[in-house]
């Protein structure tokens, strides 16, 4: 699958001191499969590409630390970019009523939309008016009313039995009955059509022209795949919108539409729609889409916590310490509680790529083991965990009695400890640090 696939080439790039035009190409090409696979459209792959490619060949990755773990960053950086940075908030009208205006096409999500923005806005302390504009389908108006009646909030719609209806005069009234009842938000509910079509656009641009909105949202359904960029463009020119909404994002789809969407038309997403539920929606995240899209959550994850804690720094001087043979008992618990700082250590090999061979070593290691490793190194005098070689027969039943453990077990932990630093002080003298503690355990 395609975290897997990820994994394996970062876990070949991890290797490498520099990373190689080659390299570079073969991790693009892993990311452009990787965005086509999560239907972002072909145009804004390749721009998305374009980029990456020109930064993991440039100053930034060859001046790194770690070439491909600042490549798998670029990525992500790029695509929080992309998605907006940072969440963006409605921006209310210093002179309420705000107006809110919902389009997109038929079946999108726009008047379950209008519900859960209803009902989150009253939350928030708003007292807002739903305004039933789509007279085009028989029962839209209804299914509004509805939806009103759920989150306790008041609809406008016109007359029944009014025939179809004039939706820019329903738009026009409501903000009326706004002022008039002082309704500090008005969300205008619009009608959609299963394409792009052009009565449609003429319609929705001239409810935008009556209402004058603070907001126009753009709804769209995520799994959309390949037309999202087609239909966003066309509503971005037809009536254009200032954010977008994600809708059905609970379902399969990977949320590539979010990035073609946000990428061609440069409109930040707002609001991202979870469910049938009117509680299913929530302000959108770029950085939760960004791990989404590409799948990298695990990867971004073990980054993080093995960059907190082994730093290639901290992994130098330890194994200087054992080349040098200074290594100490108090530099194996030092070792330990970095181990225990990074919660299950089988879960962080599990994400770790390659970390399939150390697991299988790990799985009759528990992490009890450590609790009581460290009981009997706590027990020692600060002299006994510098020279191990001063622990003889009563000094090692002191420590048992001290840490609730058993003499052999004090001893199989002094064994250990000096098999360790004569195994990594062989290693250390050929050059490759290995994590303390894993191997002869
Ligand atoms: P509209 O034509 O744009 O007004 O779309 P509707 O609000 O009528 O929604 C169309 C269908 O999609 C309805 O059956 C909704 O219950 C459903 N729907 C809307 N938003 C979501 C969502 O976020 N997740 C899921 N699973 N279904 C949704
Ligand atoms: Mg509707």
């Amino acid at each position: 699958n395609l975290s897997d696939r990820l994994a394996d080439t970062f876990t070949k790039l991890r290797s490498k001191g520099k990373l190689s035009p080659a390299d570079v190409d073969g991790t693009v090409r892993e990311i452009r499969r990787a965005l086509l696979e999560a239907d972002v459209a072909l145009e804004v792959v390749k721009d998305f590409t374009g980029r990456i490619r020109e930064r993991a060949l440039g100053d930034e990755v060859n001046k790194a630390l770690n070439p491909a773990q600042q490549v798998v960053q670029i990525v992500n950086e790029e695509l929080i970019g992309i998605l907006g940075g940072q969440t963006r908030r409605l921006e209310f009208a210093k002179q309420p009523p705000t107006v809110i205006m919902l389009a997109g096409l038929q079946g999108a999500g726009k008047t379950t939309l209008a519900g859960k923005l209803s009902k989150w806005l009253k939350s928030e302390g708003h007292t807002p008016m739903l305004v039933a504009a789509d007279l085009q389908r028989p029962n839209a108006v209804t299914q509004l009313q509805v939806v009103g009646e759920q989150a306790g909030v008041p609809v406008f719609a016109p007359e029944p039995g009014n025939g179809k209806g004039d939706p820019i005069r329903v738009a026009k009234d409501a903000i009326k009955e706004a002022n008039r009842k002082q309704y500090d938000t008005v969300i205008v509910d619009t009608a959609g059509r299963l394409g792009v079509d052009a009565e449609l656009m003429k319609q929705a641009a001239g409810i935008r022209k009556a209402v004058d909105p603070d907001e126009v949202l753009f709804v769209i359904d995520s799994l959309i795949g390949q037309d999202a960029v087609q239909t966003a463009r066309a509503f971005q020119d037809g009536v254009d919108f200032t954010g977008v909404v994600l809708t059905k994002l609970d379902g399969d789809s990977r949320g590539g539409a979010a990035l073609s969407v946000a990428s061609v038309t440069g409109r930040p997403i707002m609001f991202a729609s979870t469910g049938e539920g009117l509680d299913d929606f929530e302000p959108f995240h770029p950085d939760r889409m960004a791990s989404r899209i590409l799948d990298l959550g695990d990867i971004l994850t073990l980054i993080e916590q093995a960059q907190k804690t082994f730093d290639e720094e901290q992994a130098l001087k330890t194994a200087e310490k054992f080349a040098t043979d200074t290594f100490t008992l108090e530099d194996f618990l030092e070792q330990m509680q970095q181990l225990k700082n990074m919660g299950s250590i089988k879960n962080m090999l599990g994400m770790l790529p390659g970390g399939k061979n150390m697991r299988q070593q790990l799985d009759s290691f528990d992490e009890s083991e450590i609790t009581r490793t460290e009981a009997i190194i706590r027990s020692m005098t600060v002299q006994e965990r510098r020279q191990p070689k001063v622990l003889n027969g009563s000094r090692r039943l002191r420590i048992a009695k001290g840490s609730g453990t058993t003499v052999t077990e004090v001893n199989a932990l002094v064994n250990r400890f000096e098999q360790a630093a004569k195994m990594m002080k062989t290693v250390a003298k050929g050059g490759t640090p290995q994590i303390p503690g894993m191997g002869p355990i």
